[in-house]
């Protein structure tokens, strides 16, 4: 099996290292990483501009620093390689609940779904100025893909890891509201400056990935790309308000295409009388 490393927090962060290791006992593995830290760049890609990788030798693995984001990595990486397996991580910070809109360490594992790769992103809290014991993590970061390899139809899943874990549990994200708070400050010349800070304001729901890392388990969470509302879908269906996608929409379409394709053909029989009269004067 290949499996393809990427991150958010840059080839030289010490998560990609340690994911790479416990990766390397389940296949092959090769790095392709951010060349500098990309943490809360979403699924942003580079499209104005062309991108560049070096190879470098990180530890004993065959890695690619890449001036891009991490869903440029995934892509760059896939397309030179055919993968088996994206595993994004190991985030120094949590990605939980409403984080994972701005998370680029999801992103890379999301943009491995699309591309019909499996994608798994993992995550780690931090405290403050300490590194984490990605020792301890290891036993349970080889568990969790152990167990994510069984399940094949879980193509995009989100890991989060608590300091000390105690065991896995299965979680839905968390959806509750955050604050999204813009915190001003200055800087040394006394101009303003804005901190936005995401914190989120109630406790989370039991069952949820930010309640499960709060009771110390590593949270797992199966995610789909389809974001559609289906039970405001199929609220607005049943008002018959806007167009429906059905039997009958599909009836009218027809018509529209024929109604279309005939003024097409009055348009074509316009020109050609027009241009014969061009030709004429
Ligand atoms: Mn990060």
């Amino acid at each position: 099996m290949r499996i393809l490393i990427s991150n958010d927090d840059g080839i030289y962060s010490p998560g990609i290292i340690a994911l790479a290791k416990v990766a390397s006992r389940f296949g092959e593995v090769r790095i392709v990483a951010p060349d500098v830290e990309q943490s809360s760049m979403s699924h942003a890609i580079t499209a104005s501009r062309p991108l560049r990788y070096r190879r470098i030798r990180l530890g004993d693995f065959e890695a690619y620093r890449v001036d891009g984001t991490p869903a440029d990595c995934v892509a760059l990486g896939t397309h030179h390689w055919h993968v088996d397996l994206v595993l994004s991580g190991i985030n120094l910070g949590l990605n939980l609940g409403n984080s994972c809109w701005h998370s680029g360490t999801l992103a890379a594992a999301k943009q491995a779904a699309l591309l019909g790769v499996r994608g798994i992103a993992f995550s780690t809290s931090v405290s403050e100025n300490k590194e984490p014991d990605f020792g301890k993590l290891d036993p349970y970061v080889a568990k969790v893909i152990d167990m994510l390899l069984k399940e094949d139809t879980m193509r995009l899943v989100n890991v989060n890891l608590p300091e000390k874990p105690r065991g896995i549990r299965w979680t839905r994200q968390s959806v509750r509201q955050y604050d999204g708070k813009v915190a001003p400050s200055k800087d040394p010349m006394g101009r303003p400056i804005f901190w936005f800070t995401v914190i989120p304001l109630q406790g989370a729901e039991e069952g949820t990935d930010r309640w499960a890392v709060e009771h110390n388990w590593v949270s797992v969470t199966p995610l789909r790309l389809d974001l559609t509302d289906e039970k405001e879908l199929g609220r607005a269906l049943a008002l018959h308000h806007t167009p429906a996608i059905g039997a009958k929409s599909l009836a009218d379409g027809q018509r529209n295409d024929k109604a279309a394709s005939s003024r097409t053909r009055e348009h074509e029989s316009s020109v050609r009388t027009k241009k014969k009269r061009r030709e004429k004067s």
